[in-house]
């Protein structure tokens, strides 16, 4: 006979926490799900304003390659046909994201791949031939690898600023593989990603995560911490998706993250800028992006049948305590208190420690996905 009520008590109604109440669901065991915040969804949570889905806590678009992860998420609800195409506003021009041969012609005029890499080749070799003068081989930063990558002009125009303001660090201080995963393309292709398939939940992703967690048991407004002991033996497990040193009291010291401010408001239009992203890359604008949430789940006619419009504002700043933590500093101190407090985390029998804050690791939804289905394999 089972003596405890639930099989599993999953700290976070995040991505991780509900697709492992569900798969758990699936597999007849019994779950509880507590979140300090008053809704489910952790950070893909959306707010209703004028018929209109706001990501409250930050723009989300989900993409992927692994088919396994996509069918998975499409059974539960269907996806609309976004595609992440922002736009960068440096003084006032405007030039497409990622960097592709839409960006060469509205930097240089370029208008054959032939003339954009020979423009290219020439702004790579000048930026290998400086860090030679230096006695160096491989970029050991942000500023080299991204100069390397796509040489000068693109760097100061529409790296530079933004990455400074969105790390609060000067890009010869922050580590190179940041930029290594933006795109670099010699055909006009506005798609920000490599991946196969991409999309928002149609209907929003509130749907997406009421449907995941129907039928399980769900407490709100509900703090691990402050319930911890009448919490603690309602199940035989726990899943943990917070922050994994505050699990351990911050014994060895916090952790680091980035936090973001929005800035939301509803304006008397139906479209403002005639794109979901628009990133403002000079310094001296203070946010990072402007995000017109309409946009990413109206297409054509739809937005000006939508008499108004909700912006908002993304302002980056160093994360304290009160605030949210967004994007975890991986840098080597960071990783390394990380780790010790994994070495705690690895000796605990009944807690399986999930999700970006419990790994301390910046992942996209589509990893979270895969990490909470392989738990079910
Ligand atoms: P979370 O969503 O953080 O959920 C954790 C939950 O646990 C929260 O609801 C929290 O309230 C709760 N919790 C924490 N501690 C306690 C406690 N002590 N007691 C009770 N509850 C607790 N990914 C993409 O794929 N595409 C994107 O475009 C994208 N954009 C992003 C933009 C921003 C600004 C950010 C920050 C992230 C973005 N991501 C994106 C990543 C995505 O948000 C994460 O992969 C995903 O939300 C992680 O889910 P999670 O369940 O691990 O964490
Ligand atoms: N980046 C940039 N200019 C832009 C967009 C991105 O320099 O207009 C840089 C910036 O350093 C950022 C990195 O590319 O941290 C990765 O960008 P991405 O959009 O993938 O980051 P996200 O906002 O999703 O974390």
């Amino acid at each position: 006979m089972h003596s405890k009520p639930y099989d599993y008590l999953i700290v976070g109604a995040g991505l991780f926490g509900s697709v492992f109440a569900y798969k758990a669901k699936l597999g007849n065991k019994k779950c509880l799900v507590v979140d300090r915040r008053s809704q489910v969804g952790g950070n893909l949570y959306c707010e209703n304003q004028e018929g209109i889905h706001v990501h409250k806590y930050g723009a989300h678009i989900f993409h992927t390659s692994n088919k396994e992860v996509w069918d998975f998420v499409n059974s539960i609800v269907e996806f609309n046909r976004y595609t992440n195409s922002p736009v960068a506003n440096y003084k006032g021009k405007l030039y497409n994201l990622p960097f592709n041969m839409n960006t060469f012609y509205q930097m240089w005029g370029v208008t054959t791949p032939a003339e954009a890499k020979a423009k290219l080749d020439e702004q790579r070799a000048e930026a290998v031939a400086r860090m030679k003068e230096q006695g160096i081989s491989e970029p050991r930063n942000l500023e080299e690898q991204a100069q390397v990558l796509i040489g000068k002009d693109i760097y100061e125009a529409l790296i530079k600023g933004y990455t400074e303001k969105q790390w609060g660090r000067r890009c010869a201080e922050l580590p190179a593989f940041i930029i290594k995963r933006l795109p670099v393309r010699m055909v006009f292709d506005n798609n920000y990603f490599n991946d196969k398939y991409q999309g928002i939940p149609i209907g929003g992703y509130n749907v997406l995560i009421e449907r995941l967690l129907e039928g399980v048991d769900t407490r709100l407004e509900c703090d691990f911490f402050a319930h911890r002991e009448e919490l603690e033996p309602l199940a035989d497990k726990i899943v943990f998706t917070g922050a994994i040193d505050e699990f351990y009291g911050y014994q060895y010291g916090k952790l680091e993250y980035r936090t973001v401010r929005f800035e939301t408001e509803t304006l008397d239009m139906p479209n403002y800028q005639g794109n979901a992203v628009v990133n403002y890359t000079e310094r001296e604008v203070p946010y990072t992006r402007v995000i017109e949430h309409k946009h990413f789940e109206m297409f054509g006619a739809e937005v000006e049948q939508c008499p108004k419009t909700v912006i908002s504002k993304e302002y980056s700043s160093e994360w304290s305590e009160g605030s949210e933590p967004y994007y975890p500093v991986n840098d080597e101190k960071n990783n390394c208190l990380y780790l010790k407090y994994k070495a705690l985390a690895d000796m605990e029998p009944n807690v399986i420690f999930g999700g970006r804050l419990a790994e301390y690791k910046y992942y996209d939804m589509h990893h979270i996905v895969e990490k909470a289905l392989n738990y079910f394999k």
